[in-house]
């Protein structure tokens, strides 16, 4: 391909909302265009480099007996109402309505449009498993699109739905899925951390999320310095501290008073002592609660519903009270996870006094009948604390926990931080900042059974099929590729998602350099090698400049200079190497054509 036959126009300026190397150079390098914010338009090169990536996914996808399907981006709503997402998404669902007044959503995701296909096609267990799966357009109405193609509105994602008769098909295929994604990443030359990831009160079991480590990461993952250890913070456990050995005998439970005293950094002061010496009492509302309340102190007046007479009640909202040691917080996806809540938050002010009959500041485990105690795990290796004590400018000092309060639960409820010991091998835990690239996970029966998705089995009865739900960012994973081969002077291509694999620059594109250049690309091109020819006419150091931006893996350089020795040569560079090499000409095809696919090999 000739240069000037392009359409690839490199800037020296940066756009100033481009804070990170993957957006500066996807547009400097004109890849990449921004249309609107969150809004972005691939040009000739970026779009090649974009298409290996999705061809990689693609053949992976295929690898793994998934079967590509086209649906349509824009679907109706009446699918997402059957699902119940249609009241849940919020406002990151772009909602429209056609001449006729009728519902649609331009799709976000598509559990619910490849589920309504499998139901209509869905009879028997000889169909299953079954994984369907598109690379299409999504559309997110994300509050703060930015850097670039890494959060954006609309951008393409490979999600794959599958469909079992039982775990053990659905633990095979989430396994291939772990296992391809692996691969992906790999021959796009990426990085990736997998980590094990919330699957908070969607209903799954197993989750993975595949991450890149990355200062602008949205993530915080939690790693172990010892073991394999690598969970994203939203999820990650750590060792609880052991229980006290118990004290021969414990002071009794005894009131003091705090005037004014509100907050654990006064009490601090006001007591000489540190945090981790109270036992910090939250109080949380939590909404669509699916665990079972019955006999919970407070629970007796809560509204329940129930969507099926089989199905176990949830209630609507529910207040708990949550104890945990004062120096540590509270993990809310851990907490909804243990509360099988689709959300939970901090009660408000007026909520708080109405529910602990006390001012805020005051709540404490003692004595707490109004409301159902959720412990952390941190509370049982107390020895003894200080806590609220339900009334105002009061605490309790040794405060003991099994003596003067027992738990309605007790449950793994911190935020991990850096200095934890690692629940699997007792090394020390850290954090890292990451991207997320991809996300497989189980679903079971969430979608299948509120879309009433059934099959028979060998004798004819009926069943509703396990599902698992596995996305790929592709857009993401280009611009994450860049993120980590790039330097000062711009992109560094791994060979299998490079725009072109040799660029040829002849230094004026005139008389036998000219010719040389021609037949080389042309014999290049006939070994099925993707050449870019610089033919404008500019300064070589223009050229130079240039190629090192785009980064296309071997830059041919040819000059009249060299053509002219006994043996004529020409340089070649691999971009990113310091060292640049001498070919003969009559070898130069065959050695680039082995250097080229040496690399695609891996
Ligand atoms: P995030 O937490 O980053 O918003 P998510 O959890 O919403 O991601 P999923 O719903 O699991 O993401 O979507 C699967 C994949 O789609 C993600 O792993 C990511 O690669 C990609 N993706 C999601 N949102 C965007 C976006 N706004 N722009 C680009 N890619 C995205
Ligand atoms: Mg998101």
């Amino acid at each position: 391909m000739l240069f000037t036959q392009t359409f690839i126009p490199t800037l020296r300026e940066v756009p100033a909302d481009a804070v990170i190397a993957s957006h500066r150079l996807m547009f400097r390098s004109g890849m990449l265009r921004k249309l609107a914010n969150g809004l972005f338009a691939y040009l000739p090169l970026g779009l090649r480099s974009f298409r290996k990536v999705e061809a990689i996914v693609r053949e992976e996808m295929n690898g793994i007996r998934g079967l590509e399907i086209k649906p349509s981006v824009v679907v109706p709503g009446e699918l997402w109402k059957e699902s119940g997402r249609w009241d849940t998404m919020g406002d990151a669902m772009l909602r429209v309505q056609n001449r006729l007044g009728g519902d649609f959503v331009v799709s976000p995701t598509a559990e619910e449009a490849v589920t309504s296909l499998v139901r209509d096609a869905l009879a028997s267990y000889r169909q299953l498993p079954l994984t369907l799966y598109q690379i299409n357009t999504k559309y997110r109405d994300e509050i703060r699109p930015r850097y670039g193609l890494m959060r954006g509105r609309e951008f393409t994602m490979k999600d794959a739905y599958s469909y079992h008769a039982d775990e053990a098909s659905l633990d095979e295929t989430y396994r291939a899925m772990g296992l391809a994604y692996r691969r992906i990443f790999k021959r796009c030359g990426l990085s990736v951390i997998p980590v094990r990831a919330d699957s908070g009160a969607m209903g799954g079991s197993d989750s993975e999320e595949f991450m890149v480590e990355s200062t602008i990461g949205d993530n915080t993952l939690i790693l172990c310095r010892t073991c394999d250890y690598a969970a994203n913070v939203e999820k990650a456990a750590c060792k609880a501290e052991a229980a006290p050995s118990q004290a021969a005998a414990l002071p009794a439970l005894e009131p003091i008073h705090t005037p004014s005293v509100t907050t654990i950094a006064q009490l601090c002061d006001f007591l000489k002592t540190d945090a981790r010496s109270f036992i910090k009492t939250l109080i949380y509302r939590a909404r669509n609660v699916a665990l079972d309340l019955s006999g919970a102190p407070g629970s007796a007046g809560l509204a329940k519903r129930a969507s099926s007479p089989e199905a176990s009640p949830v209630y609507p909202e529910a207040f708990f009270a949550v104890a945990i040691r004062g120096d540590l917080e509270v993990n809310e996806v851990k907490l909804a996870a243990v509360l099988k809540a689709s959300e939970v938050s901090l009660a408000a002010d007026e909520e708080v006094v109405r529910l602990t009959a006390a001012p805020r500041g005051f709540a404490g485990p003692v004595g707490l009948t109004s409301l159902p105690l959720v412990a952390d795990l941190s509370l049982s290796a107390l020895q003894e604390g200080i806590t609220g004590a339900l009334q105002a400018d009061t605490h309790y000092v040794h405060v003991v926990y099994g003596r003067d309060f027992v738990p309605w639960l007790s449950a793994d409820l911190r935020t991990v931080v850096s200095g934890d010991r690692c629940a699997l091998c007792g090394g020390e835990l850290y954090e890292k900042k990451g991207n997320e690239l991809g996300h497989i996970f189980k679903l079971g029966y969430k979608y299948t059974r509120s879309m009433q998705v059934s099959y028979l089995d060998e004798s004819g009865q009926s069943h509703i099929p396990l599902m698992g739900t596995y996305g790929i960012g592709i857009d993401r994973t280009l611009a994450s590729v860049i993120e980590e081969h790039h330097d000062e002077e711009g992109i560094i291509w791994p060979m299998a998602v490079a725009p072109y694999q040799v660029i040829i620059i002849p230094i004026t594109y005139a008389g036998p350099v000219k010719a040389l250049a021609d037949t080389l690309a042309a014999d290049l091109e006939q070994d099925r090698i993707e050449v870019l020819l610089d033919d404008r006419n500019e300064r070589p150091g223009v050229k130079f400049k240039d190629a090192d931006l785009l980064g296309i893996p071997y830059r041919v350089v040819v000059g009249e200079k060299n053509l002219n020795r006994d043996v004529p040569v020409v340089e070649v560079k691999r971009r990113g190497d310091a060292i640049m090499r001498l070919l003969e000409v009559s070898k130069a095809k065959a050695e680039l054509s082995r250097l080229v696919y040496r690399e695609l090999a891996g």
